[in-house]
């Protein structure tokens, strides 16, 4: 699943196709904040963070649309997207904490792929009409737009903030609930069954992360236990036909990508680089092009248990 790259003439906007099977090139390195020695502030470990669960989930929902032959009707990386989210979202039910964290992860993730469609648009690279991806500019939408439905009282605010038309966002409420139910397909039919043992491991290996940053967002993610987490929550849910593992790993190139082959995904400590790099924009490049930060889900919104 890993985006091939030969084509020089589509490559700006290419690289920048972040978040997914993906590749997220030095684009923004005219941007790139300076590593500093004091370390990573909170906002900019939480913007990687979010970007990078979701990317982990997109891949994860891969791995069992491909093993579990998942039927999927229409293209993969926008059902690989719509697991991810709501997979997120599910996952923390009747938890405060986590469904207020689960939020404002997938609200990072939506707010790196419009930095990455505005970094690509600065640099005036073609557009990729040929990817198997949508857009970045529109997975923006279509992340933010499952955000509203899922609580439209906590993100009331979230359609006109981010210039949502109103003939979107009025559908939003019935995208979240046909997501949600296409979730809940999934597990029903595919999903692991009452009494059923579990399947088999999943293993996790890191390696040593070559760059500063990207060895204190590596610290960042164990203390957060991501990976352990969402391995333990899939074997809870989900009994995989074989044994699979989850490396993080320098590859040379900013991805992460399934592996069916080796039984690896493979999850690049480059990756961790350029979404530290792409945080820089947050403020420089999100406003200097008319955006703006999206809002966090307030603390407390949102936390009542839903079923
Ligand atoms: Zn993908």
């Amino acid at each position: 699943m890993t985006m091939r790259r030969s084509m020089s003439r589509f490559a700006a906007h290419a690289r920048m196709t972040i978040l997914g099977c993906l590749v997220l090139q030095s684009a923004v390195a005219a941007d790139a904040p300076v590593y500093r020695a004091q370390g990573l502030d909170t906002p900019t470990i939480d913007f990687v963070l979010g970007n990078f669960e979701f990317v982990l989930l997109h891949e994860l929902a891969h791995v069992v649309i491909g093993e579990l032959k998942v039927p999927v009707l229409g293209p993969e990386e926008d059902a690989a997207d719509f697991l991810a989210a709501t997979a997120l979202l599910n996952a923390t039910r009747g938890d405060p904490v986590g469904y207020q964290r689960a939020n404002n992860r997938l609200l990072a993730a939506a707010e790196g792929l419009k930095l990455s469609w505005v970094a690509g648009n600065a640099r005036g690279g073609d557009l990729p009409y040929w990817s198997n991806h949508s857009l970045n500019i529109q997975r923006f939408y279509s992340i933010t737009c499952l955000l509203y439905g899922n609580d439209p009282e906590a993100f009331a605010g979230l359609p006109a903030a981010i210039g949502m038309p109103a003939g979107r966002a009025d559908g939003c409420a019935a995208e979240w609930q046909k997501a949600d139910r296409s979730f809940r397909w999934l597990l029903d039919n595919f999903g692991r069954k009452a009494g059923e043992a579990a399947g088999p491991e999943i293993g996790i290996f890191y390696a040593e992360p070559e760059t500063l940053a990207a060895a204190e967002l590596l610290r960042a993610i164990q203390k957060d236990g991501m990976l352990e987490r969402v391995a333990a929550a899939m074997r809870e849910r989900i009994i995989l036909p074989r044994q699979i593992s989850l490396q993080m790993r320098s590859c040379g190139r900013p991805e992460a990508a399934w592996q069916p082959e080796r039984r690896e995904l493979v999850l690049c400590f480059e990756l961790l680089d350029a979404l530290y790099q792409l945080s820089g924009r947050r403020d420089a490049g999100l406003n200097r092009s008319g955006g703006m930060h999206l809002p966090q889900l307030p603390a407390g919104a949102g936390a009542r248990p839903r079923g």
